[in-house]
């Protein structure tokens, strides 16, 4: 570790949405950072201008704000490490190519994208696709190969070129990873990475070690479809002589399929019918859209408790923690090295919990978005009111409307043969003599309403249980809902009255 204080960061490319395995590694970075009192950073990796996608910083960080997770230095916030964005970097990094060069861990290559190609065609095998590398490099156009008048020549007239790091041959790189040990790899497997491309722009692998070192970073914890990588990185650091300050590397595991192998992707969720990222995103050149977790009716926390222990566990019974929580039980070494099946129905039993323990009137608010298309005004109160009757019944904000509609208005259609199956003179008697009381009743609460229905009941000389459904039936719709005097509290005397005589009509 470079210094006593705990740095880390997130280190997204804006390309696209935000995939929840990418929102994890967020999240295991914060809880690690606040754990250890340490710093969290937020740096955009937008030296690819050829995969920037309009719109897709902004995505990240209104993800993060979402998820509570305040990223303590980021270009909206930027602290003593700043520019946080790496193209506002550029002028930074050559110097290191540079560097490499002259030390002779790197080369200038010139090649032309014919030359690459018609390398690849000549040198691949039967077993092996050809890659720019210590067997190939010999017969490419570059410092390595070319006399340094040659070179100097081309560098003169303006010659296209990259720099690339010359990979060693038969060495064996070897680090700790914090959660799979030890880890090594083979140089002679390795290719030699462009560092800086020929629009002075470092490529990634570059500008990952530059900047993780001169922003102190103590702690690198990033997806395991970076671990192939990480040779290439260590390298680096050793070669610019940093390899003391360098951080100390965690490749988290994959988020998995629900149903088979390999990386849960978006077309999964498209198939099995999940969101698979953190909020709504609209691919502004396709203008393909795909559902969040958030659009699907996921609390925050919700979504972040659930997240946090999909590959980790805190060794502890309980599944149900606050952010604060997390922050205390965390730890790297409770981060499972297999990959986590993605499981949506143990993600919908998060959100169900947390409906229930979130207070109604936070839940009213947070509902608005899913009830706005309905085109009614509804009191906060009254909201909340309802939300407490059937939040028992929610695993979903996006339930809600099906869920509780009728306190707000009429259902179009009741499930008449439901009715029916109750359905005889007497019964009808009884709701006929039912809406003439509750017309006439003086207060209207649940408690005086079913009163009201039980003097109806001892009256009429019909039981309580064959009165009861249709009711309900009558006020609602269907056979669901909460409490049936609660929910006529609800609609309001005259509503209920007025649905009352309405099936009356259709009966
Ligand atoms: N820019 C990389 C990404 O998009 C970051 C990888 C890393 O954290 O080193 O995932």
């Amino acid at each position: 570790m470079n210094n006593n204080k705990v740095r880390v960061r997130f280190a997204p490319s804006p390309t696209g949405g935000l995939h929840l395995g990418g929102v994890r590694t967020v999240l295991y970075n914060y809880l690690f950072a606040r754990h250890h009192g340490g710093d969290f950073v937020l740096r955009i990796e937008d030296t690819d201008q050829s995969r920037f996608v309009a719109g897709a910083e902004e995505y990240i960080m209104q993800c993060l704000d979402w998820c509570g997770i305040q990223p303590d230095e980021s270009p909206l916030k930027p602290g003593a490490y700043g520019p946080y964005r790496q193209s506002e970097r550029k002028p930074m990094y050559a110097q290191y190519a540079h560097q490499l060069v002259e030390q002779g861990n790197a080369y200038i290559a010139f090649d032309t994208t014919e030359d690459l190609e018609s390398m690849r065609e000549q040198y691949k095998t039967e077993h092996h696709n050809a890659q720019y590398d210590g067997r190939t490099r010999a017969f490419m156009r570059n410092s390595l190969t070319l006399t340094k008048e040659e070179v100097d020549a081309l560098l003169t007239s303006n010659t296209p070129h990259v720099i690339r790091i010359k990979m060693p041959q038969n060495e064996t790189v070897v680090f700790t990873d914090m959660i799979r040990g030890e880890v090594s790899f083979d140089t002679n497997l390795v290719d030699d990475k462009v560092l800086l491309k020929a629009d002075g722009m470092p490529t990634y692998h570059l500008a990952v070690v530059v900047d993780d070192y001169l922003m102190n970073i103590s702690h690198a914890f990033r997806g395991e479809e970076w671990l192939p990588s990480a040779p290439v990185h260590l390298l680096l650091w050793k070669y610019l002589g940093w390899e003391a300050a360098m951080p100390q590397w965690a490749h988290l595991p994959l988020i998995l399929k629900p149903d088979g192998n390999g990386k849960l992707s978006k077309r999964d969720g498209d198939r099995l019918g999940f969101p698979v990222f953190a909020m709504d995103w609209t691919d502004p050149r396709s203008m393909e859209q795909t559902t969040g977790f958030r659009e699907r009716g996921f609390l925050p926390e919700a979504f972040t408790n659930m997240l946090a222990m999909l590959g980790w566990n805190s060794g502890m019974e309980q599944e149900l923690f606050t952010m604060d929580e997390l922050v205390q039980h965390f730890s790297i070494d409770r981060v499972h090295k297999a990959g986590a099946k993605f499981d949506y129905e143990k993600a919908k039993w998060f959100n169900q919990q947390y409906i229930q323990k979130t207070d109604n009137a936070r839940l009213a608010e947070l509902v608005q978005p899913f009830i706005a298309d309905k085109n009614i005004a509804i009191q906060d109160e009254k909201l909340a009111t309802v939300m407490g009757l059937v939040k028992e019944r929610l695993h979903l904000l996006s339930e809600f409307w099906d869920q509780a509609s009728f306190f707000f208005v009429r259902p179009e259609t009741i499930d008449v043969t439901a009715i029916q199956a109750k359905w005889n003179d007497t019964t009808r008697q009884f709701f006929v003599l039912l809406a003439q009381k509750l017309g006439a009743a003086a207060d209207w609460n649940h408690v005086a309403i079913e009163e009201v229905f039980n003097g109806a009941i001892a009256e009429s000389g019909t039981k309580k249980g064959e009165a009861m459904l249709p009711l309900r039936v009558m006020l609602v719709g269907g056979k669901f809902g909460p409490g049936v005097f609660a929910i006529a509290e609800q609609i309001g005397k005259a509503e209920t009255v007025g649905r009352i005589d309405a099936a009356l009509k259709q009966l």
